[in-house]
């Protein structure tokens, strides 16, 4: 444990504030590797919160530990991108070089073995995450080399092998073997814009709700999937009485085959952080709050430096862009792995130092968030957007996309195509122009949305009357295409937080994605909802005795049924928990009949006569009278 000396300065430098409990937390596990019990017990007594609640947050988050870990950690993805590119046999090489299993630590204490759910590098996996720092495409060969460097002691910044990334990647606060592999450009991404533009000029000329009726009138939506207006989110965070209000920036993607945040902070930070002074300005917030996800740690150090000229350049501070009593700041605060963070409600708990589980609503954060005041949370995307109508204007922004989903969106493509990456389209483009850029051949089906989404396949393969089905189950929000290769992203069609993942027909739909989506909800489920902790784990159960060749047809029917039963759960997670599997009954429904069809007359082989012959034998014997 950490000498109390160093924990009471680590507490002084949160000013003993208990709502940077995850702040000290994280601190104290990077100092020394975990967090052990008298730690907790000095943060308890410092800080007037119990034990239980230490512990509460401290166990909830994947990154933070009770006992002591490696000197390396290293922690390898585990996405369904990661498995399609060879991470069994990158596995396999760790455990071999390491001579430990994954879950384990060596005996010596030198190496960490642990996986991870998607660390948002699905266009270059296999990928891990060691000692903070993220190794890219990697091999058995490469493990090798990686092991023999961490057993002769090396520093992990003289692991990576090979150049540092394009663009702020290689940039000496990121120093990232990552690429940025942006593909398409179009009105966000494009290079036309001065930072800061509008905060030198232009804003002092709009009043507040100038700048909402604009953002308005572009009938901007939110960009992380939910697609709510954010000018009338806007206009309600304005409206609220409050002591303070608050902006929130989501950057925590955490949806397997999402990287397009990870892109927009390396390169186009200056936008989102113009984007949060801006919706500040509108709203009239005085604190700004950036959640980065702890798989960008390595940004961290530049992103504050970025915030640094900001201050220095009077564009956060006092009196912003020359507007009297325009007062507002950004700090960044980094998560500690966990999904289901990416929830607003949850986000606001994990700011305050708790665990990530999502609140009941209402009040939703406009009204009571971070601390109570009123909270706008927007989305990386959504705050870049804003800045680019503003400067362009909302009639410039409405020549783009479809009448009912204007602009553009920013899509990660990953998975069986020749260029992975990030492509700026605009709304309306369909799914047969997105394979073409992309260079997707021989498809099978695409994700839509991430495992939140939906599996759709490109073709009417089922050929199966699906009428019996609808009866149990309807895809929420989207048109049943005769020929779905030709639907198109938008909010009436295909709506998506920016996740698309392509699979060939060489996989197995099945056995490799839908399980794998499967595991990923099931680990990640915050566990407060019954539904949420119980379903997705029989749904996996009953998917996988059909893949076993020992389902009967009831078994569809009874997947659809606790799909349904799931949408009761509290928050998106669980609501979209059974989606992989309700989708792929859907679209792929031939591939569960394949399974189940030889089996109409299914016999298990089980006796049940026999089974119970003993008991049975047991109870039907006459009692034994005693007499006392
Ligand atoms: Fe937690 Fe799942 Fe319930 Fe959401 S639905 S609150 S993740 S248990």
């Amino acid at each position: 444990m950490a000498e109390k000396s160093k924990i009471n300065q680590l507490l002084a430098q949160f000013g003993y504030d208990k709502t940077r409990l995850m702040d000290i937390l994280l601190s104290i596990n990077e100092m020394q590797g975990f967090v052990g019990q008298e730690d907790m017990q000095n943060i308890s007594d410092s800080l007037g919160i119990s034990m239980a609640q230490v512990q509460e947050t401290l166990s909830f988050y994947h990154f933070l530990s009770q006992k002591p870990r490696g000197k390396y950690n290293i922690y390898l993805d585990s996405s369904i991108i990661a498995f399609m590119n060879g991470r069994e046999a990158v596995k396999e090489a760790f455990e071999k070089y390491c001579g430990i299993s994954f879950g384990e630590v060596s005996d010596d204490g030198l190496f960490g073995l642990f996986n991870t759910s998607c660390i948002g590098m699905n266009d270059q996996e296999p990928a891990a995450i060691i000692n903070d720092k993220v190794f890219t495409n990697l091999t058995p060969y490469r493990v090798m080399n990686l092991v023999e460097g961490m057993r002769a002691g090396k520093h992990i910044d003289d692991l990576v092998y090979e150049d540092y990334g394009n663009g702020n990647n290689s940039d000496p606060d990121v120093r990232a073997m990552v690429n940025n592999h942006i593909r398409k450009k179009s009105i966000i991404l494009k290079n036309d814009y001065e930072p800061y533009s509008l905060l030198k000029s232009k804003l002092k000329d709009y009043s507040p709700e100038e700048v909402i009726s604009e953002i308005e009138a572009s009938n901007l939506r939110g960009r992380g999937g939910a697609g709510f207006p954010t000018g009338l989110k806007w206009r309600f965070g304005r409206r609220t009485e409050g002591k303070h209000r608050v902006i929130i920036c989501n950057a925590d993607e955490g949806e397997p085959g999402t990287f397009k945040d990870r892109v927009m902070l390396t390169e186009y930070q200056e936008l989102v952080f113009e984007g949060m002074v801006v919706a500040a300005y509108a709203t009239g917030a005085d604190i700004g709050l950036l959640y980065l996800r702890y798989e960008y740690k390595y940004l961290l150090r530049f992103l504050n430096r970025k915030l640094a000229k900001m201050r220095e350049d009077h564009f956060l501070g006092k009196n912003i862009a020359g507007v009297k009593d325009f007062n507002f700041d950004i700090r960044i605060q980094l998560g500690a792995g966990a999904y289901v963070c990416g929830e607003e409600s949850a986000l606001i708990e994990s700011l305050e130092g708790k665990r990530g589980e999502p609140r009941d609503k209402p009040p939703f954060p406009v009204e009571k968030g971070y601390l109570g005041y009123p909270t706008i949370v927007n989305n990386v995307e959504t705050l870049a957007t804003a800045v680019k109508i503003l400067h362009h204007g909302a009639e410039w922004y409405s020549n783009f996309g479809t009448k009912d989903s204007l602009g553009t969106k920013l899509l990660s493509i990953s998975g069986d195509c020749r260029y992975p990456g990030i492509y700026e389209v605009e709304w309306g483009t369909s799914i047969r122009e997105i394979l073409a850029m992309s260079g997707a051949d021989d498809v099978q089906a695409i994700q839509v949305g991430g495992p939140s989404g939906m599996l759709i396949g490109l073709k009417d393969i089922n050929n199966l009357d699906n009428s019996e089905l609808m009866k149990w189950y309807k895809p929420s929000g989207m048109m049943i295409a005769e020929k779905f290769f030709d639907r198109r992203l938008s909010y009436s069609d295909l709506p998506t937080g920016g996740s698309i993942i392509i699979f060939n027909n060489s996989r197995n739909l099945l056995r490799e994605v839908v399980m794998n989506f499967m595991d990923f909800f099931i680990e990640e489920s915050c566990g407060s909802c019954s539904t949420c902790r119980n379903m997705p784990l029989l749904m996996k159960n009953k998917l996988q005795k059909i893949l076993d060749g020992h389902g009967i047809r009831k078994d569809i029917y009874d997947l659809l049924n606790w799909g349904k039963v799931l949408k009761a759960s509290r928050c998106g997670l669980g609501q979209a928990a059974g989606n992989p599997i309700l989708s792929s009954v859907f679209h792929f429904r031939h591939l569960y009949e394949q399974r189940i069809q030889s089996l109409t007359s299914f016999d298990s082989g089980f006796d049940l006569g026999k089974a119970t012959a003993t008991s049975s034998e047991f109870v039907n014997k006459k009692p034994a009278f005693h007499h006392f």
